[in-house]
């Protein structure tokens, strides 16, 4: 036994399309819990009630659409640091745990993995790089 872990339920939220997983919240009514909001931990899309909640009953890998696949990253400098779970684009964090969106399992923030894709940055990506003609 290690320790209490949640119990987590997968989907497939239409709401994000992504695999995701189940967030459960008693609701209440003054003090009263009259039930509970389901929502998608990904994007918080809430469920209307337990029957629409696309669960993901079995294990197996998923196949990926051509929408899902990650994009080829462009070159991105060897930095150690760039590799580790934090910065990847398929980290998940959550307040229980930290996920890979990639492997689905759980993974810290510091671990490194093969298939790292860096995490988009905040901003649009550069829309038009201008070939500067500073270039050597
Ligand atoms: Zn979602």
């Amino acid at each position: 036994m290690k320790g209490r872990e949640p119990a987590k339920v997968e989907i497939q939220c239409p709401a994000c399309g992504r695999e995701a997983w189940l967030v459960r919240k008693p609701k209440y009514d003054g003090f009263t819990k009259v039930g509970e909001t389901l929502t998608c931990a990904l994007c918080a899309h809430e469920f209307a009630s337990e029957s629409e909640v696309p669960f993901r009953g079995s294990r197996q890998p998923q196949v990926f659409t051509a929408a899902d696949r990650p994009r080829p990253v462009q070159v991105f400098r060897e930095d150690e640091k760039g590799r580790m779970c934090r910065y990847c684009a398929e980290y998940v964090v959550n307040p229980f745990i930290q996920r890979c969106g990639l492997h689905k399992c759980e993974v810290q923030a510091t671990d490194t993995c093969p298939h790292f894709r860096p995490k988009p940055p905040p901003k649009e990506e550069a829309e038009n790089e201008t070939p500067g003609p500073f270039r050597l």
